[in-house]
């Protein structure tokens, strides 16, 4: 799970208890300079990219009826109860965020010193026992710099900020244009939506999905792996507050990121296991979690060393990259195009297209040094467009400037859709951030929404990382939010970071035929048991499920997605099961209780974020008070 979180936290219930000595003033910023001029009509993509004959790839054998009693049976009692780490932002945080954003903004208008804000910091910082001296000066270090640039342009209050950082727990958003917005969609009536049916026995495109593989160049067998710092399992971890647990060969259940091998091997076993794979989704987080001690530089290793291990395990396979939260430093932080050359992004962009340009187009250049994003037309009638959703990252700190449609992604997107609409293209949409989570900003999360509702017959799928779990998350129909329309996968991690099983995703989309409908028709993860591995030297991956066949779904449609999550919410086992899934059937997951149970199937409603309020009621009844 995202550790950013901590800085979060650090920076606003830190800042906000010293005072500082003042030594300048306040910039006063021009809003005009925050504006955008990009036209966003570009010429879309119009070749097909792939030139492969259609394959027809074997689809596991229909559902076997009432398979649940069987896994019930299996059912492992959870060990290692923790917290959940994807839980909402409590009224406590709140508080804290607007005390602490308050006494930060009235120092900087104050003129605080940057080595005085510094030295302070890192004292609180260690006396409020948030971490150790390193970790608080550390991510003071890395942060420092962009947070205080960004809050002194900003024209906006303490609890306008915590507002947007923490969403529907800080309440509704105080009036203000910059972070009340609404894309425009062209004047053309949304075509009727039409039933949809799969005809099975078609051929099918195979698709690889790997995400979130989080290599740590310096992890270390033998090394602690329950740390006080944010990421452990490296020689340099000290020990926690409880007995030391030692990292595995392959990788450890605590807060620890992928070892060099581990991510070897996978691609070694996926080379061996699925030589027929027809493109690959690859939805980002390519560093580990120490967002305490990263450089640019430190951040492009890494990033150029995980691409060469793709390379050479795919050599003939197109690749479909989005960008991650931690490619960027500070992680989250992606700098919209009005922010000037010294803070902007372009140092990230430009090495990934070198990276990217392998797989992808000429007119992809122009988007992906904009922003990041790209729009690629895959076979005829069948597009891809890769979103660079960390524009709507709660954490993205130059939002509390203007987060207006950052980069005219959301316009351009619109142009895309159009266009793909008008030439009867279906689209799949991938991702990082997906825009149903917690850290999405509101505003985007629910324009996003409105274009995945006016566009639901021409978008058939989007898939995402980011939360390491296995999941989703249904899209409805603003006007009728029992009436499901899309449908997100959020593919599981590589690392283990926190209790999961390692794991990746495949896909079978309905293919390259005349009457194709670009639907998943089935989606399998494949893991291995790191407990096992560790004490028995080698991993053995494995298929753990097949959502057709053992989650016993007729179809993979949003509407099949939406009954099973009936299903989840009226019998536990099928509850049970899913969550079994959702950490790949590690034996370290956490006990799931009621509250977590509410947790995880209201995630799973959510392709809008901060809305639990209104579309959780039943499930608040039902799960509200805990086992
Ligand atoms: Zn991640
Ligand atoms: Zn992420």
């Amino acid at each position: 799970m995202e550790k950013i979180r901590i800085s979060v936290v650090f920076f606003y219930f830190v800042l906000g208890k010293y005072d500082f000595l003042p030594t300048s003033p306040i910039e006063s910023s021009d809003v005009s300079n925050f504006i955008d001029d990009w036209d966003y009509r570009i010429e879309p993509h119009n070749i097909p990219l792939l030139n492969f004959s259609s394959t027809n790839h074997d689809l596991p054998p229909p559902p076997k009826i009432h398979n649940i009693q069987y896994l019930v049976k299996k059912k492992k009692k959870p060990v290692l109860p923790k917290k959940m780490g994807n839980a909402a932002y409590s009224i406590v945080d709140c508080k804290w965020c607007n005390l602490g954003v308050s006494m930060l903004l009235d120092e900087i208008k104050r003129g605080a010193s940057y080595d005085a804000i510094k030295d302070n910091v890192t004292k609180m910082c260690v006396d409020f026992g948030i971490n150790t001296k390193e970790v608080c000066a550390g991510i003071f270090d890395v942060y420092g710099r962009t947070v205080l640039a960004a809050a002194k342009k900003a024209h906006i209050n303490a609890k306008q900020i915590c507002s947007l950082v923490l969403g529907e727990a800080c309440g509704e958003l105080i009036k203000n244009p910059l972070h009340q917005w609404n894309v425009t969609f062209p004047d053309v009536p949304k075509p009727p939506v039409h039933s949809k049916s799969l005809i099975r026995g078609l051929p099918t495109y195979k698709v690889l999905h790997i995400s979130d593989t989080h290599l740590d160049p310096n992890y270390a067998e033998g090394s602690v792996s329950n740390c006080l710092e944010p990421l452990c399992c490296r020689n340099e971890s000290s020990e926690g507050i409880a007995d030391p647990i030692f990292a595995g060969k392959w990788g450890a259940y605590a807060k620890c990121d992928s070892p060099r091998i581990l991510i070897e091997n996978m691609l070694k076993h996926i080379t061996e296991q699925h030589p027929d794979i027809d493109f690959i989704f690859w939805t980002g987080d390519l560093p580990p979690h120490d967002i305490w001690k990263q450089t640019k530089q430190y951040n492009l290793d890494i990033i150029k060393e995980t691409t060469q291990q793709m390379i050479e395990h795919f050599p003939s396979i197109p690749i479909f990259p989005a960008i991650g939260n931690h490619e960027s430093v500070p992680a989250g932080t992606f700098a919209p195009p009005w922010v000037e050359e010294d803070n902007s992004t372009s140092w990230l962009f430009n090495e990934l297209l070198n990276h990217w340009k392998r797989w992808l187009p000429d007119s992809s250049t122009t988007t992906i040094q904009r922003g990041g994003f790209y729009s690629v037309l895959l076979r005829p009638k069948l597009r891809l467009i890769s979103m660079n959703t960390n524009y709507c990252h709660t954490y993205n700190w130059w939002l509390l400037v203007n987060s207006t449609d950052p980069a005219k992604e959301l316009k351009w997107l619109i142009h895309e859709l159009q266009k793909a609409e008008n030439n009867n293209e279906k689209v799949l949409l991938i991702g990082h951030i997906p825009p149903g989570s917690y850290d999405c900003m509101k505003v985007w999360s629910e324009n996003f929404y409105r274009i995945v509702a006016r566009y639901e017959s021409t978008i058939t799928a989007q898939f995402y990382g980011h939360t390491h779990a296995d999941e989703f998350q249904l899209f409805y129909d603003p006007s009728d939010l029992s009436r499901p329309i899309n449908i997100a996968y959020l593919g599981p991690s590589v690392t283990t970071f926190e209790n999961h099983n390692p794991a990746y995703r495949i896909y079978y989309i309905d293919g390259d035929h005349p009457k194709s409908t670009g639907h998943v028709i089935d989606h399998e993860t494949w893991t291995m048991n790191l407990e096992e591995a560790n004490k028995n030297g080698e991993p053995k991956w494995y298929r753990l499920y097949s959502a057709l066949r053992d989650l016993d779904m007729e179809s993979l449609l949003p509407e099949d997605w939406n009954n099973f999550l009936k299903k989840m919410v009226n019998i536990p086992d099928a509850f049970h099961q899913f969550y079994r899934y959702y950490y790949r059937d590690s034996p370290a997951r956490p006990k799931c209780d009621n509250k977590c149970k509410l947790q995880i199937l209201c995630d799973l409603r959510s392709g809008r974020s901060h809305i639990r309020h209104t579309i959780c009621h039943d499930l608040e009844e039902k799960f509200g008070s805990n086992e």
